[in-house]
């Protein structure tokens, strides 16, 4: 059995299952301060017998194995979670080997493993949730270099027509700034799924995703890009998306027909989740 951790900056979602993505227990622990949330999460592991866990955490955090500061959170402006030893937590308690990552690292790898990219050697997993993130498997292996990637946090060009100043903490208006779903929220003075009817929302917000995928697809070259989280359950920003991209890149770069090659998650919401658990599948195998 192996265990896998989806640390999110609202809930942690624990779970219990096996190398093949099977998950035969879970919990989800509300995210407060680490002194409350990481004994819970000890405590649920420690009832069964695991051979490794798998971390898939919410960032930024150090995933660079000859880092001294190696499974810390780092710059959060989350109280209590910043230089955060994560994985040092986790280890000294359960005495296994722990992989780490970030959460959609983790969702990349369960979507190429058994989702929506199962069998390619390339994908892109992004979130549009309470922030962007976007992670990616290239040639096989989870991208990382210097750190992880942080696609969220790129700079778009306007929409001619928002005024909205952006809400990211660290750059104001990047793309977190301007399409997250708290974004969405100040900006229209009401939460995404009460503004289902409101076109011109999701046109805004098509219009900046669009752009970030352009620069991901010249970039990477993705041979699947996976859209997940809440905001993406406006079904109706991928016609949005698919038109401005159609518009930008005009031409330049053959894809594969819109509705196939930009996805929502085959995995649903467990795309984090399993993925965590083939990170532990990876940890128990290198240790
Ligand atoms: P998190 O990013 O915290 O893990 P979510 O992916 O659910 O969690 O993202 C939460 C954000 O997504 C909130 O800003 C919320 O308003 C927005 N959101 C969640 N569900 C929907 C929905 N069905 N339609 C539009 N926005 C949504
Ligand atoms: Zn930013």
């Amino acid at each position: 059995m192996l265990g896998a951790i989806e640390a999110g900056g609202t809930k942690f979602v624990c779970a219990i299952g096996d190398e093949t993505g099977e998950i035969v227990e879970r919990i989800q622990i509300r995210t407060t301060v680490p002194s409350e949330t990481i004994p819970q999460v000890i405590a649920f592991f420690k009832k069964y017998s695991i051979k490794a866990i798998g971390i898939g955490s919410f960032g930024p955090i150090d995933v660079d194995l000859d880092s001294p500061t190696y499974g810390h959170i780092t710059s959060t402006p989350k109280p209590g979670w910043k230089d955060y030893p994560f994985v040092q937590a986790i280890k000294e308690a359960l005495d296994v080997p722990v992989g780490f990552n970030t959460d959609v690292n983790a969702a990349a790898l369960g979507e190429a493993t058994f989702g929506a990219a199962k069998g390619l050697d390339s994908c892109l997993y992004i979130t549009v949730g309470t922030g962007i993130g976007a992670g990616a498997v290239v040639q096989g292996k989870l991208l990382q270099g210097l750190s992880h990637p942080e696609m969220g946090h790129i700079l778009v060009r306007r929409h001619p027509e928002d005024q909205y100043n952006g809400k990211c903490p660290f750059h104001q208006d990047c793309l977190e700034g301007l399409a997250a779903g708290p974004a969405i929220e100040e900006r229209w003075g009401a939460k995404g799924i009460d503004l289902v009817q409101r076109e011109e929302v999701w046109d805004v917000e098509g219009y900046y995703i669009a752009q970030a995928l352009m620069h991901y697809i010249l970039i990477l070259s993705p041979k699947k890009i996976i859209l997940g989280g809440g905001v993406m359950n406006q079904t109706q920003v991928f016609s949005s998306i698919y038109k401005y991209l159609r518009d930008f890149l005009n031409g330049y770069v053959n894809l594969p027909q819109l509705s196939e090659y930009i996805v929502r998650p085959g995995l649903e919401d467990n795309a984090g989740i399993i993925g965590s658990l083939l990170l532990a599948k990876e940890a128990g195998q290198f240790s």
